[in-house]
């Protein structure tokens, strides 16, 4: 037996490899960090591309377990899922991120990461109305993100809770376009009013020609179809110059900010 948290104690099989046991302790940490208020969210500009004036920001959960120190996103996000706690994170991450974003002048919008399984909730727009109501945001300042981890065999529910959002006035943006196997299917199948194009492409612009090609048809896609076209992950002023995107986002123009770091920054341009 092995402590697993808080009181809870789990039992591992002599057959059970070390690597699921480690699995089963960090769903078990995951489950504790929820009940115990551990998370709290990080705010990353967004930036029109033009004139680099903050549009918005986009909240990223961020955990510091007591031993295990700053677990990333991309490692306990996993294993919320295979957990079935992604739900009850997805609604934390919502009301946290919308509350917080009510304070910010209007029109500063709010970018919130859905996991695909909260896309087949029959009463998504249900709870995205609530939480709205509760903090007082206004629909039109709430994008609401998503992967093309989306199960296409699923489209039905996944397509009614996406019009029940829009017909609301939430906006949606497919996230890490280009990184998935089905891109394409997704842009046709789905409604989305933002492309956000992946770090990965963006990383080699200023010296590849195949990235700048491949950047430069997903602009024209997206404009063909009237969605608004956002660079991730811009580092250098290079890669800045290379795009010709509406919004940008990355480190060049904004590192993710504490609630306060982003207030702050609104209150200086609020002066500009
Ligand atoms: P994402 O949605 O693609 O978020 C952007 C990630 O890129 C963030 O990492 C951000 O810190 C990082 N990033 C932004 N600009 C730059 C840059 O210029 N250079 C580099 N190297 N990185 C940059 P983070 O916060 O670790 O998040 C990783 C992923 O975790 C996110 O990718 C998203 O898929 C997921 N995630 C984060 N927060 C949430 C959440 O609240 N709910 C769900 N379901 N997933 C989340
Ligand atoms: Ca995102
Ligand atoms: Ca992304
Ligand atoms: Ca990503």
């Amino acid at each position: 037996a092995k402590r697993a948290g808080k009181g809870t104690w789990v039992v591992y099989e002599d057959s059970m490899g070390e690597a699921a046991a480690e699995q089963l302790t960090l769903e078990q940490d995951v489950r504790d960090a929820l009940r115990n208020r551990e998370f709290f969210l990080a705010y990353q500009p967004v930036c029109d591309a033009a004139s680099t004036r903050v549009l918005g920001f986009e909240a990223l959960i961020r955990w510091r377990h007591a031993r295990r120190g700053a677990v990333p996103p991309s490692v306990f996000i996993p294993a919320a899922e295979r957990a079935g706690l992604i739900v009850a994170i997805g609604d934390w991450v919502l009301e946290a991120a919308c509350a917080e974003a009510a304070g910010w002048p209007a029109p500063i919008r709010v970018a919130v990461n859905f996991s695909p399984p909260q896309f087949l909730l029959p009463d998504l727009c249900d709870r995205v109305r609530a939480v709205l109501r509760r903090t007082g945001l206004d629909a039109s300042r709430l994008d609401v993100e998503v992967t093309e981890g989306l199960a296409l065999a699923d489209a039905d529910i996944v397509l009614q809770n996406m019009r029940g959002l829009r017909e609301m006035g939430v906006r949606i943006s497919l996230d890490d376009f280009g990184t998935g196997n089905s891109s394409l299917s997704y842009l046709c199948r789905f409604p989305f009013d933002k492309l956000k194009i992946d770090r990965s492409f963006v990383l080699n612009l200023g010296d590849d020609d195949g990235s700048r090609a491949i950047v430069s048809s997903v602009l024209s896609l997206g404009r063909s179809l009237r969605m608004t076209v956002v660079a991730e992950g811009v580092e250098t002023s290079l890669q800045l110059q290379a795009l010709q995107c509406d919004q940008i986002q990355g480190y060049l123009l904004g590192r993710p900010l504490t609630p306060d770091q982003a207030r702050a920054l609104l209150a200086q341009q609020a002066t500009l």
